[in-house]
């Protein structure tokens, strides 16, 4: 329940032309409920939450599928299901030592950063990921070559990047293009014989993230919603700040409080891609009775 606010004067609502749910956090609910379907509710444990959104993780709870983080901990009976940021060639050697039932639910594009990654290192190069070093995807990207050097910001590169004459350089699937190129600069500055970009980049974010800069120009407020753990909707709520928009990075409707749109006649809205389209529904039609 919203409380009545007296400068409210909110007439329309925008969405962003590209918003949402991506086919790869589509593809693993639907790989994850069918696990379920197969092996029974609470026989299936994922390695962590599915995707960053709480509101789709618990209601896949509540169909049956547990969770846990560490896979020495799980139930020998149950079926391990790896999520879609994928997992270190690792987890999976240690999932076949206990003889553990595995389900993939890697999305394809994580999994040809792992791929890109493995044969960058085989072709010689010193493999070097733009990346949050603390993201599930980098975490287990980096796992598909040795020491990969893993740099998220300017600073990094004095003191994370080593000399080494070739770089094969790759990227978190959600980084935005803009950044990544901002950071190759940099490294281009260097002086490495051999620098090789692989674009690892995943062009559902991006092309959401286009939608919502743009979108920032005819509004007067934009709302991002989302997982506040999830890195592309981060990532979307920090570039339509850097627009200069008034921005909100909300979860659900009931985080939204009237004093956010004081003022406001249209409102723009977007959301991260593991967000579905019942939080963006509820949200604008709410917003739009205001
Ligand atoms: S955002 Fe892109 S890389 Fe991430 S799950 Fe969706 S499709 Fe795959």
């Amino acid at each position: 329940m919203v409380e009545a606010s007296e400068g409210i004067v909110v007439v329309q609502v925008k969405l962003a032309s590209s918003r949402g749910f991506c086919f790869g956090v589509e593809d693993a609910i639907e790989i994850a409920e069918s696990a379920v379907d197969t092996h029974g509710a609470g026989r299936v444990v994922a390695l962590g939450p599915l995707i960053h959104n709480k509101q789709v993780v618990e209601e896949l709870e509540k169909a049956g599928l547990e969770q846990n983080g560490n896979l020495g901990t799980v139930d020998a009976a149950k079926t391990v299901l790896i999520r879609s940021h994928g997992a270190s060639p690792e987890t999976f050697a240690r999932a076949a030592e206990r003889n553990l039932n595995v389900v993939d639910a890697t999305c394809v594009l994580v999994k040809r950063a792992q791929t890109v990654v493995r044969q960058l290192h085989e072709e010689g190069y010193h493999v070097v990921m733009i990346g949050d070093p603390n993201h599930p995807e980098v975490q287990g990207v980096i796992g598909y070559a040795p020491n990969v050097t893993v740099i998220d910001h300017g600073a990094d590169l004095e003191k994370e990047l080593p000399y080494k004459e070739r770089l094969g350089i790759v990227a978190q699937t959600t980084h935005a293009p803009e950044h990544v190129a901002d950071m190759i600069a940099e490294i281009l500055k260097r002086p490495y014989r051999e620098v090789k970009v692989v674009n690892t980049l995943c062009l559902e974010v991006t092309r959401r993230q286009e939608a919502a800069v743009t979108l920032t120009r005819d509004v007067d407020v934009m709302f991002v919603l989302g997982g506040l753990h999830s890195a592309n909707t981060r990532e979307l709520a920090h570039l339509c700040e850097q627009e200069g928009c008034n921005t909100y990075h909300l979860e659900t409707w009931d985080q939204f409080r009237p004093s956010m749109v004081d003022g406001c006649t249209i409102a723009g809205l977007t959301a991260g891609a593991s967000t579905p389209e019942s939080v963006i529904a509820t949200f604008e039609q709410n917003l739009s009775q205001l």
